[in-house]
């Protein structure tokens, strides 16, 4: 199995090069910032619990998260892989999930981290909450939590990675072609 964790800071470009690298690679796309709208949208309780937390740009607490994703872990053993897109963001994030593939044994291949700067990561949320009308992209000072957040709270669990010879930085500047076949590169030496 290819089990990719495709990092970064929000605006980074994630989702966009996630979407190229499934259909690529054949694998299944766990994005949890997804997985959070689609239960706002249909309003289920964990939406409307998780909404308090995405409106101000703060993280939905870690045993929301982690159970979401060890249901869609759970149904879809028999794929090809899996990439991790906006999850883990926490260091306990990233031990649940160690944990949950482990007992698998189907544990992550690669993290590949997606580096932008931060004036390139605003432009680029602002012009998407534009597009998409995604209202935790359009207000300068969520986006600038979200930043910090990032910094405090997930940039850690790239050394988490790290320490397990798994970390590859990807440089997230250029065209979203360039970008990808950076990130096919590094995926294809994995
Ligand atoms: P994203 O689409 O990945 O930018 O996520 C949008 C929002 O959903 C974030 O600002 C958080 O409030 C929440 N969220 C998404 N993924 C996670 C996660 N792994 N842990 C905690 N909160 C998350």
């Amino acid at each position: 199995m290819l089990n990719i964790v495709l990092f970064g800071p929000p605006g980074a470009g994630k989702g966009t090069q996630a979407a190229k690298i499934i259909e690529k690679y054949q694998l299944v796309h766990l994005s949890t910032g997804d997985i959070l709208r689609g239960e706002l949208a249909a309003k289920t309780t964990l939406g409307v619990e998780a909404k308090k937390y995405m409106d101000k740009g703060e993280l939905v607490p870690d045993e929301v998260v982690i159970g979401m994703i060890e249901s869609k872990i759970g149904q879809n053993t028999g794929s090809k892989g899996f990439i991790f897109d906006g999850f883990p963001r926490t260091t306990a994030q990233a031990e649940a999930l160690d944990k949950m593939l482990n007992k698998r044994n189907i544990p992550i291949t690669v993290m590949l981290s997606l580096e932008v700067e931060k004036d390139e990561l605003v432009k680029r949320l602002l012009g998407r909450g534009q597009d998409s009308g995604r209202s935790d992209d359009q207000d300068v000072s969520i986006i600038e939590n979200r930043i910090k957040v990032y910094n405090s709270e997930t940039a850690p669990v790239k050394g988490f990675y790290e320490k397990q010879g798994k970390l590859k930085s990807i440089a997230g500047m250029g065209s979203i072609d360039e970008i990808f076949n950076r990130l096919c590169e590094a995926i294809d030496k994995a």
